[in-house]
C-alpha cells in the first residue's frame, strides 16, 4: 500500500506527545513537513504557515491540524481550498456552526475530513459500548477532574473565549460517553464556574440524560492529588466502571481489564482507510453537548485564576 504525504500543523504539546510519535511508528503515513509559527520537529522540513508549507511541499496529500480550536477554521479552510485531505484534533473548531460548515465543504471538494475524538480509542471504550448495549441504564455519573497547572501549563488559550475552558479536558468524557451509551444524551442544565480574570470555566455542573437515566457530569480543572477521568454507569446487571480515561474497565462479577493505550495510532490508521475509502467521519454530538450546556448555563463568577 501506497505510503500518504502528511503534514503537521500547530507544533505544541499534543503534537509533540503524541503525532509525531504516532507518524514515526506509522505504516501507513510519511511526515515530510510542519507549519507552526514557531514550533519545529527535528529532522522535518518546518514552514511557518499552512500555505508556506503547501507551496512549498506541493506533494503534501493531507494535513493534520494540532491547533487550539480558536482560529482552526481558517486553517481548516485553507487546507480544504487546496483540495488536502483533512484531520482535526478535538474539538474540530471553536463553534458548531464551523465544524458543520467543515464537514460540507469538504463533501463538495471530495476530499476527507476526520474529526477525531481520541478518547473514543482508549483500549475499554469499545468493551464499555458492547456491555451496556443489552443492559438498562439507571444512572450515569461523569468525575473528569484535573489540574489544569500540571497538564496545561501556561496554555491561556485554554480560558479565553473559543478555549473551552475545562470544557477542553471535559468534552473527552463526553466523547466517550456519547460512544458508549445506547440512548443520545441531551443537556438538562448546567453550571459554569469562570474566573473573575478569565471568559471559559474553570469548573462546570451538568445535568443530562439518556433514556431515562440521569446523567450527571462534574468537570474541575483544580483538581489536586489524585486526577479522575472516571464515568460510572447504573445498570439492571450492575456496575460499569470505565477509568483512568477509558483505559480500564471493571465489570460486575470479573476481574478488573486494563488495556495499552494506543489513541493516536488508532487515529491514524483510521484516517488512512478513510482516505483509502474515500469517507469521512464527522461527529459533532460532543461539541453540540458542549454548546448546549454553554446556552443554558448558569455562570458563577469565581476567584480569579493564575498559571
Ligand atoms: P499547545 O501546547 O498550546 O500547542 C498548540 C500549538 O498551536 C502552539 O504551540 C502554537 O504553535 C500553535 N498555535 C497556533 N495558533 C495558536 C494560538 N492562537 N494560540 C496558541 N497556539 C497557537 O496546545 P495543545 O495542548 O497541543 O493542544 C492543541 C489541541 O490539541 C487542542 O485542541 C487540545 O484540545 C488538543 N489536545 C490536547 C491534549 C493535551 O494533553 N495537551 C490532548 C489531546 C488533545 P506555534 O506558536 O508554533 O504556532
Amino acid at each position: 500500500m501506497e505510503r500518504i504525504r502528511i503534514g503537521l500543523v500547530g507544533i505544541g504539546k499534543i503534537a509533540r506527545d503524541q503525532h509525531v510519535p504516532a507518524l514515526a511508528a506509522s505504516d501507513d503515513f510519511d511526515l515530510i513537513a510542519t507549519a507552526s509559527r514557531h514550533g519545529r520537529v527535528d529532522g522535518i522540513d518546518g514552514h511557518d504557515s499552512i500555505e508556506a508549507m503547501l507551496a512549498a511541499r506541493p506533494e503534501i496529500e493531507a494535513v493534520s491540524l494540532c491547533t487550539p480550536p480558536e482560529g482552526r477554521f481558517d486553517q481548516a479552510m485553507s487546507v480544504l481550498r487546496a483540495g488536502r485531505h483533512l484531520m482535526l484534533e478535538k474539538p474540530p473548531s471553536a463553534t458548531v456552526s464551523e465544524a458543520q460548515a467543515l464537514a460540507k465543504i469538504a463533501e463538495k471538494a471530495g476530499v476527507t475530513l476526520f474529526a477525531t475524538w481520541h478518547s473514543r480509542e482508549a483500549a475499554e471504550v469499545d468493551a464499555a459500548r458492547d456491555w451496556l448495549a443489552t443492559r438498562r441504564i439507571d444512572a450515569v455519573r461523569i468525575r473528569w477532574k484535573e489540574d489544569i497547572r500540571h497538564w496545561h501549563p501556561g496554555q491561556d488559550w485554554i480560558l479565553a473565549a473559543g478555549g473551552f475552558g475545562v470544557f477542553d479536558p471535559g468534552i473527552n468524557a463526553l466523547s466517550i460517553a456519547t460512544r458508549i451509551l445506547p440512548e443520545p444524551l441531551t443537556v438538562l442544565s448546567a453550571t459554569l464556574s469562570v474566573p473573575a480574570n478569565r471568559t471559559s470555566p474553570i469548573a462546570a455542573r451538568i445535568a443530562m440524560r439518556s433514556g431515562d437515566a440521569a446523567v450527571d457530569a462534574d468537570f474541575d480543572f483544580l483538581q489536586t492529588g489524585e486526577q479522575s477521568w472516571d464515568i460510572e454507569v447504573d445498570t439492571d446487571a450492575g456496575l460499569l466502571r470505565l477509568t483512568h480515561g477509558g483505559s480500564r474497565i471493571a465489570l460486575p462479577g470479573e476481574p478488573a481489564a486494563a488495556g495499552t493505550n494506543e489513541e493516536y495510532p488508532r487515529l491514524y490508521r483510521r484516517l488512512a482507510d478513510l482516505i483509502r475509502s474515500g469517507g469521512s467521519d464527522v461527529d459533532l454530538d460532543p461539541i453540540q453537548l458542549v454548546a448546549d450546556a454553554f446556552l443554558v448555563a448558569e455562570r458563577r463568577s469565581v476567584e480569579a485564576f493564575d498559571f
